[in-house]
């Protein structure tokens, strides 16, 4: 079902076997009459680009991606057809939506109906087991596309949909209670930035750890009360503990690529603190002292994206104004060069493609 004109191909970004390099080339448009009940298709505004991006492509993971793959998980756009025979949709033509990491699950099996639908065995994921938004149109699913608040624009909500979802729900989750502290390693980053401004608006006391002078001054600026650079310090664990009064911090959302950050976490939190751990760096362990996590009662939590109501909470306080990205919009053209980017980690704030 389409009013619109459909074109029968599309710019897209294709990964043609993993490792390979990408090519910006012309694809087939899925037609509006092939889609199945359930499936929408969405004319893409813009993208964000994001570091699991770069490990599908490369094939960091235990788990492979599909080849050839189309990346990208944070997609805004405009739904412009609907799978004939869809019952009960929630989104109509012509509705402004996002496409995040869950592109799809059953929600009818025990971790669906529990909001643990992003762990879903029959899930599908954007940009990696089905294909995502670096393309100009993209196929998703009705009931997991995630409707955008009217006054938030598209390039502002692309991050949202992936880096914004993924800190706010590990600070949802990380026990802390307005009042008390939490620490963000890698404040200034993308994920980092998102992170402060959430955590101010949830009432929690922000300790940002980072380094350099621009990210002290972002992170003050967004709201966080104290700043501690990693290569300035001589001792982190303790200087983490001193500028939380001494006991350290309820929280750390740790969203850095080595595991050290993981270690030192174990050593500076407060008794009965909680670790969020939420990177995913490529064949990594998570090394604790395990009598320091037992005599400290320590919380150990894994925290993977968010639900469709996280996500929808993410996006409703970034409209209300409390949470903005910092981030360059650019073309499609840039993305292999966005990923060298990446990787030698000279990306300030997020990347967002204009796909128009
Ligand atoms: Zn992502
Ligand atoms: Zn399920």
């Amino acid at each position: 079902m389409s009013t619109y004109t459909i074109p029968k191909t599309m710019k897209a970004a294709v990964v043609p076997a993993t490792g390979a390099d990408l090519q910006i080339t012309e694809v087939p448009v899925p037609q509006p009459e092939t889609l199945k009940p359930g499936e929408c298709l969405v004319k893409l505004d813009c993208t964000g680009v994001c570091h699991t991006d770069l490990h599908a492509a490369k094939g960091d993971w235990p788990i492979p991606a599909k080849t050839p793959l189309i990346g990208g998980h944070e997609g805004v756009g405009v739904v412009v057809a609907i799978g004939a025979h869809t019952q009960d949709s929630p989104i109509k033509l012509g509705d402004r939506v996002g496409i995040k990491w869950l592109a799809d699950s059953c929600l009818d099996c025990e971790l669906c109906r529990k909001g643990l639908e992003q762990s879903c065995l029959k899930g599908r994921y954007s940009g990696f087991t089905v294909d995502g938004t670096f393309s100009q149109y993209v196929l998703s699913y009705v009931r997991h596309v995630t409707p955008i608040p009217e006054n938030l624009g598209s390039a502002e909500a692309a991050s949202i949909l992936c880096a914004g979802v993924t800190v706010y729900r590990a600070i949802k989750y990380s026990n802390a209670r307005i009042g008390d502290w939490i620490v963000l390693p890698g404040a200034g980053g993308g994920l980092g930035h998102l992170a402060v401004q959430y955590a101010v608006a949830m009432g929690l006391r922000v300790l940002a750890v980072d380094t350099g002078a621009d990210k002290r001054d972002l992170v003050l600026k967004l709201g966080a009360e104290k700043w501690i650079d990693f290569r300035e310090t001589k001792d982190l664990v303790k200087d983490i503990q001193a500028a939380t009064d001494g006991l350290g911090p309820h929280a750390a959302v740790i969203t850095a690529a080595t595991s050290t950050a993981y270690e030192q976490a174990v050593d500076y939190l407060r008794p009965g603190g909680t670790i969020m751990v939420v990177g995913l760096p490529a064949r990594a362990s998570l090394n604790a002292d395990i009598f320091f996590t037992v005599t400290k009662s320590i919380s150990i939590l894994g925290s993977y994206v968010g639900n469709r109501q996280d996500a929808r909470e993410a996006l409703d306080i970034a409209a209300r104004g409390k949470v903005k990205c910092t981030f360059q919009l650019k073309p499609l053209s840039a993305l292999e060069e966005t990923y060298h980017a990446l990787e030698a980690g000279t990306v300030a704030g997020r990347i967002v493609l204009d796909m128009q």
